[in-house]
């Protein structure tokens, strides 16, 4: 038997209603449909190029320890200090919203037992980060990053293939006018000796420092050089320069990264400032930016002490960061092309020489979408050989001392198990060709 209708009227439950509509947190926008559809277009090219270079995708949680960013992007980083969104867990646990990816990626490289894969691993990822700051143009509390890590290689050639995939993202965006930004800030051996010089410098000048950096001063003098203050612009100017305190070692891997940059015609600037805010880098640093504009569109470095620092055996690696929003505000809505990941070509280079040759042929498969797996950092052609053999790739590209002399390459047909001497300039074709014959499809 139901109640009658006046009993409802009585017993109806009354709900709290809201005075006024409330607002998503500051700094954190929502992002609509439409908002979304040139994101999900820089999406689709950042797995093409993760495709073509050979990257695996990696998702790590949106919280972590509080402790992995304390210890892994440094007690004295601004990150650290002022823009962590921490919260206690009911059981007492303390965590934090990651504020960046690399301590992450490299947490679960260590607790994955990724340093029993193929080296170098290479990682990309994409998802939100959160940083409590000041929002304004370009600047959120809440936005997105894609990142490259490359790990397991003390290669100069991966710093510049980490810069390249970042600097071919921004050119396929049609992102014109880009100016790379690059410095060394040396390692272990040679950076205290800058530091040392640094504070002494800078203590000299102590009066004429912002708040911020009188405090650095104290913590870590190497910030000061990172400092936005009007104040401390002038101060910066005379300051000791860490390319003037660098080791050999350092040094020879910064000058084999400048030269393969230009090998590849890669636009750079030496930026003595630049050091980026984070404790874990070393030797070398970039950021990409528009020359007319002083907002970074991406930035990252080489972190060789990071995964030791986090209880793994040393791993020297290197990776960069490019914030999805910044791009948003720049490009036009044009992009599109999706790939599936599976090289099409493995490319072995045995010596420097060779090394910096392979570099502009990546670029040429680049070009025509030969999706292309590579393995630099080995240096014997049988271990490469057994990297193009994991891959399964129909053709194997092989350039030694003669061939990059004689701008040739020998290519290897898997299958047949033939190979040939091919002219450098026509391999593309050569390829194109076979792929055609054989029905294979590039894309
Ligand atoms: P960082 O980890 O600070 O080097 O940042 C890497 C990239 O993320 C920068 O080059 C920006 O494109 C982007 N980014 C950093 N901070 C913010 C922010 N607060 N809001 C939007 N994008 C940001």
């Amino acid at each position: 038997m139901g109640r009658r209708p006046k009993d409802y009227m009585k017993n109806k439950i009354k709900r709290p209603k809201m005075k006024t509509i409330l607002h998503a947190p500051k700094g954190m926008p929502d992002i609509l449909p439409e908002g979304n559809v040139l994101r999900r277009k820089i999406f689709k090219l950042v797995e093409e190029m993760s495709n073509f270079y050979s990257f695996g995708q990696i998702e790590t949680p949106i919280l972590e320890e509080t402790k992995l960013f304390m210890h892994g992007s440094g007690p004295t980083s601004d990150i650290v200090k002022k823009q962590m969104f921490t919260l206690k867990t009911p059981g007492g646990d303390s965590l934090s919203l990651r504020p960046e990816f690399t301590p992450n990626i490299a947490r679960a490289y260590l607790e994955n037992g990724m340093y029993n894969w193929p080296k170098p691993v290479k990682l990309f990822s994409w998802g939100p980060v959160f940083r409590y700051e000041q929002p304004q143009r370009g600047r959120y509390r809440q936005f997105w990053q894609c990142n490259f890590e490359i790990l397991g290689s003390s290669d100069p050639i991966y710093d510049v293939l980490t810069i390249q995939i970042f600097y071919n993202l921004l050119t396929e965006l049609k992102i014109k006018n880009l100016l790379i930004e690059i410095n060394t800030i040396g390692c272990d051996n040679c950076r205290p000796i800058w530091h040392k010089n640094l504070k002494t410098y800078f203590h000299s000048k102590q009066k004429s420092l912002c708040p911020d950096c009188k405090n650095r001063l104290k913590t870590n003098p190497l910030r000061i050089l990172d400092c936005k203050n009007e104040s401390c612009q002038s101060l910066k100017e005379g300051a000791p320069k860490m390319i003037d305190y660098l080791c050999s070692e350092c040094r020879n891997h910064f000058k084999q990264v400048l030269e393969y940059l230009e090998t590849i015609g890669l636009p750079y600037n030496i930026n003595h400032n630049l050091v980026r805010g984070l404790d874990y880098y070393t030797k070398t640093v970039f950021e990409i930016r528009k020359a007319d504009d002083n907002i970074a569109l991406c930035g990252g470095g080489r972190y060789d002490y990071l995964i030791e620092m986090l209880g793994g055996k040393p791993t020297p690696a290197v990776g960069g960061a490019a914030g999805v929003e910044r791009l948003v505000e720049i490009i036009e809505k044009n992009q599109k092309s999706e790939t599936s990941f599976k090289p099409k070509v493995f490319l072995i280079a045995i010596g420097d020489l060779a090394k910096q040759k392979s570099l502009k042929y990546l670029e040429d498969l680049r070009r025509v979408k030969i999706n292309t797996a590579e393995s630099f950092a080995h240096e014997s052609l049988k271990a490469q050989l057994r990297q193009a053999d994991k891959f399964e790739v129909p053709y194997v590209i092989i350039i030694g001392q003669k061939e990059s002399i004689d701008n040739t390459v020998i290519l290897r047909d898997m299958k047949a198990s033939t190979q040939e001497i091919i002219n450098g300039e026509k391999l593309v074709e050569e390829l194109k060709k076979r792929f055609k014959n054989d029905n294979i499809n590039i894309i």
